[in-house]
């Protein structure tokens, strides 16, 4: 398990405060780590347990660069590329003839620039991977 509370950060808060988080999606626990990274101490209330992971919305979740580039800055890239796909371009289809409408490829030198990647992956997966560097209690 990563410790994000020691992981090297620029700014500590110098009153640490006690958050309280509903919800463990991508946004909760992006949140709780932002908060632990400056040393506040947080509680994250998912009401999906371990076990029953299975119940989570079985939806995809797109992180284009710029989210990508903070979660790499948060020693998150080796778990984030275990449970993620890297993107090249994205096809636009037409709905109901799937005719090709146009293609959107991602250049490697403006990926480059961003600092991050066009990843991909399974929305349960943000989960794990967020829970890899928060202590559950
Ligand atoms: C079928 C589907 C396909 C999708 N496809 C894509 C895609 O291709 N690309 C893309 O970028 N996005 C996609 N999305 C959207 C993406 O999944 C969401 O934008 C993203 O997950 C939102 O994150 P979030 O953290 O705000 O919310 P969520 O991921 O919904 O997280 C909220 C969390 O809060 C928990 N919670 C709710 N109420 C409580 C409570 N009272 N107490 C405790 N816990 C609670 C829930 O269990 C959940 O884990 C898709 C979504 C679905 C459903």
């Amino acid at each position: 398990m990563l410790d994000i509370a020691s992981h090297p950060t620029y700014e500590r808060t110098e009153l640490a405060i006690d958050f309280l988080v509903v919800g463990g999606g991508i946004a909760g626990l992006s949140c709780a780590i932002a908060l632990r990274r400056v040393g506040h101490r947080v509680v994250v209330l998912e009401r999906h347990g371990d076990a029953d992971i299975s119940k989570m919305s079985h939806g995809g979740i797109r992180l284009p660069p710029n989210v990508s580039k903070i979660l790499f800055h948060w020693g998150l890239e080796d778990g984030l590329r275990a449970v993620s796909v890297s993107s090249e371009a994205i096809e636009i289809d037409k709905y109901d003839t799937g005719e090709l409408l146009g293609t959107h490829l991602w250049e490697d030198e403006i990926i480059k620039e961003t600092g991050g990647e066009y990843l991909f992956c399974h929305l349960p997966s943000t989960k794990t991977c967020g829970d890899c560097c928060l202590t559950p209690l």
